[in-house]
């Protein structure tokens, strides 16, 4: 537990964002710091490639885990299983909940910094009809239940994919992560997943000699589905989308239920289906709500270099970041390293010109399409950069495959130069 002489963070979730500031702020502030991390399971869920593993017909959840106590001990991280409770930043305690078994006592701990890296709530439980009649994608168990389903149930009828209306909070307005850019507002928390569900379910209809695209139709809230990834890209996308034969729909506003025809939305329209994969609101967790660091849905407020402004020794980091729009591993992996640096700074171990780089969200994407391809998006232009770039092939499945093999194997610590040769790879080497 924590050496008194050393300043003490604590780490709140050791998914991608927990585990990746841990590792940070070891690497960057090394022993000048003890790091506790709370996390209510032992592993590593890793969500991006359960959409690959469902269409290809693997059990998602004997592969989409990676044990992180392993990871944790490397760095001398201490490991606490426990549902975090509740946040006190004026007196700098975490309550939580020892969770491995029940009727645990609830217990407290204090900090001198606190990462919070607790993701959200994805929100099925407000969908009425979800249970009964749907489907997703988002965890392993989810997984599972749709690859039985796809396998066992589906009797070849219309499939319809898209996302539930998601509620942004007011807690990045003025930031300007590029010149003359903003954070902008986002009517879906996260669209490349339904896009990826889209393509690589026609592929798996047409392997399955069930039909092709024809048969889906995709929805988003929005005026235009992924939008985070720039007119351009969606434009290319929507074009490539409709020659296949997909169907789509836009401006639905919201899921107002789901039945066991179809699903009837927000702004009075309805689509028939027999398969629903949705993707729901990401919703902050009740217990952020009303704290001095929250904004108004929730999420934990920073500047660009991941601090409170109330409290500078809160930072956050992933999708619970008010900042991380949309929510995207790929950012919160960006954010890691701002927050390690910044705890470096404040031991005297790096420079503030060292430390001091602020945000600049990349949106990095990489889909299963099927059939041993997929489609690469990297694009900073909803941001008010200056590209966006789409390429569609193998390469880029090949590089999604490797991407997890090479996380697993590094234990998360993924060498600096993977993101660069997977750049000179797919766009410049292999794919047209
Ligand atoms: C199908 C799908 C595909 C995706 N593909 C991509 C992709 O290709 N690229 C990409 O960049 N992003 C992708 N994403 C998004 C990505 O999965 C998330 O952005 C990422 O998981 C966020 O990481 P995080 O650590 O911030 O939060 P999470 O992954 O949500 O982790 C939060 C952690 O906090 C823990 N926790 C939560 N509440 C408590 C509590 N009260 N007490 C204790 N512990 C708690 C959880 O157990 C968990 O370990 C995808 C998402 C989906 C659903």
């Amino acid at each position: 537990m924590a050496n008194k002489a050393k300043p003490h963070v604590l780490v709140l979730g050791g998914n991608f964002a927990g585990l990746g500031a841990a590792q940070e702020i070891r690497k960057y502030a090394g022993d000048s710091v003890d790091i506790t991390l709370i996390d209510r399971k032992p592993y590593l869920l890793y969500v991006p490639n359960i959409p690959a593993e469902v269409f290809e017909n693997r059990n998602p959840q004997r592969t989409m885990t990676m044990d992180i106590l392993g990871p944790l001990d490397d760095d001398n991280v201490t490991f606490i299983q426990g549902d975090v409770k509740a946040i006190d930043v004026e007196s700098r305690r975490v309550d939580y909940v020892p969770n491995e078994r029940p009727g645990s006592a609830p217990t407290s701990l204090g900090y001198d910094y606190l990462v919070v890296a607790l993701g959200n709530r994805l929100a099925f439980d407000r969908i009425e009809g979800f249970a009964e009649h749907g489907h997703t994608l988002t965890d392993t168990t989810y997984g599972e239940a749709l690859r039985r389903y796809l396998h066992e149930d589906y009797k070849g009828g219309p499939v319809a994919i898209g996302s539930a209306r998601f509620h942004q909070g007011d807690g990045a307005n003025g930031l300007s992560p590029y010149p003359g850019g903003s954070i902008p507002s986002a009517e879906a928390a996260c669209e490349g997943p339904p896009v990826e569900a889209m393509l690589a379910c026609a592929t798996w209809l047409s392997q399955q000699g069930m039909g092709g695209p024809e048969k889906i139709t995709a929805f988003t809230p929005a005026a235009m589905i992924a939008e985070d990834a720039g007119e351009e890209v969606v434009n290319k996308l929507l074009e490539i989308a409709s020659g296949m034969g997909f169907n789509y729909i836009n401006k639905t506003q919201d899921i107002k239920r789901i039945t066991a025809d179809g699903i009837e939305f927000a702004n009075g329209k309805s689509v028939e289906a027999e398969l629903k994969i949705i993707f729901p609101d990401w919703v902050a967790h009740d217990f952020l709500r009303g704290l001095p660091i929250s904004d108004s849905e929730g999420f934990v407020v920073t500047d660009l270099l991941m601090r409170n402004p109330k409290h500078p020794e809160v930072l956050a980091a992933g999708d619970v970041a008010a900042v991380t729009v949309p929510k995207l591993g790929a950012i919160g992996h960006q954010q890691t390293e701002i927050v390690g640096k910044q705890i470096a700074k404040d031991m005297g171990r790096i420079s503030a010109g060292e430390a001091d780089a602020p945000l600049q969200p990349v949106v990095y994407c990489i889909g299963d399409m099927g059939a041993n391809k997929a489609f690469y998006i990297r694009s900073n232009s909803w941001y008010g950069g200056d590209y966006q770039i789409l390429k569609m092939g193998h390469v880029p499945y090949l590089l999604k495959m490797q991407y997890k093999n090479l996380f697993y194997r590094s234990k998360g610590k993924m060498p600096p130069w993977g993101l660069d040769a997977a750049k000179l790879m797919v766009e410049r080497l292999f794919v047209a």
